[in-house]
């Protein structure tokens, strides 16, 4: 029994290779729903996920955690969808809470994985050329095999749609922003996919040897994410865009329900001195 019993556990440890406490908000599920024109919502209550319908199959942006899959299924069957129409698989950026399930999402649709350059490596490896990650297990994630490298500006289109990949790198080096256009109610809107702007805790800004160019990187990509178009603000984490009330305004069928631009360039400048006040912090202590 007692072998049994390890076996078992060795067996959970092995499928779930992440060690890492995970956020409740992470696995916790949320009503799929229709953002606009041809854009649903496929993620958890933070994982954000995005399923674009066209009439040549379907592009699925973020796979979220290891066990997500499952989830993001359920949610696009709910919407009447298949998972397995899924043609082209793309990320926010290579971190195991939003491509730790593009290993299983591939296995089950065969769908081409597209990511930007600076993330390849990152994602083939399951995150063990992470810069600041190589040597933290419970970052790791299953690897899968890019199908086709991205650059800053590159397009992804299927069936009419087309997405535009933003490289705004220094969260990782790939982080990828994502822009497309909806036609919703007879307007075109621009639609902004935010990769992410955050500096984690342990990240050194300043004589970095694995990404000595960091801080340049987050410089640049504040300066991008100022310059995009948005009329609708969306995040690889809901909780950038307060993904709840979004969906009970459009519940209650408020003529303005989207997160709108004075919100991004509210959550992006917010973002950007919180940035400016650790490098400064950073730069003062170096010795
Ligand atoms: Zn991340």
């Amino acid at each position: 029994m007692k072998r049994l019993a390890f076996l078992a556990v060795s067996l959970l440890v092995l499928a779930v290779p992440s060690l890492r406490a995970v956020p409740a908000e992470w696995t916790n599920p949320f009503p799929p729903f229709r953002i606009g024109g041809n854009l649903y919502y496929v993620g958890s209550q933070d994982l954000a996920a995005y399923l674009i319908v066209t009439p040549q199959g379907n592009i699925l942006l973020n796979s979220n955690y290891v066990s997500s899959p499952a989830q993001i299924r359920q949610s696009i069957e709910k919407l009447g969808f298949k998972l397995r129409d899924t043609k082209i698989l793309l990320v926010s950026h290579g971190h195991y809470d939003h491509a730790g399930g593009s290993a299983e999402i591939k296995r089950l649709t065969g769908a081409r994985y597209e990511v930007m350059d600076g993330d390849v490596s990152v994602v083939e490896t399951g995150g063990r050329t992470d810069f600041q990650f190589a040597h933290d297990k419970s970052m790791w994630f299953p690897p899968a095999h890019v199908d086709r490298e991205l650059h800053d500006g590159d397009t992804v289109s299927l069936g009419g749609t087309t997405l535009t990949a933003h490289k705004t790198a220094g969260h990782t080096k790939g982080t990828t922003t994502w822009t497309m256009d909806v036609k919703q109610s007879g307007k075109t809107l621009h639609v902004l996919i935010l990769g992410s702007p955050n500096v984690l805790d342990s990240y050194k800004l300043v004589d970095n040897p694995t990404y000595p160019h960091i801080a340049d990187d987050f410089r640049a990509e504040f300066a991008t994410l100022k310059a995009l178009p948005c009329d609708i603000f969306l995040s690889s984490h809901g909780s950038a865009f307060d993904l709840q009330s979004f969906y009970d305004r459009l519940q209650k069928h408020d003529p303005n329900p989207y997160p709108s631009n004075r919100d991004y360039q509210a959550y992006v400048a917010e973002r950007e001195s919180a940035f400016e006040a650790n490098f400064k912090r950073q730069q003062a202590s170096r010795k």
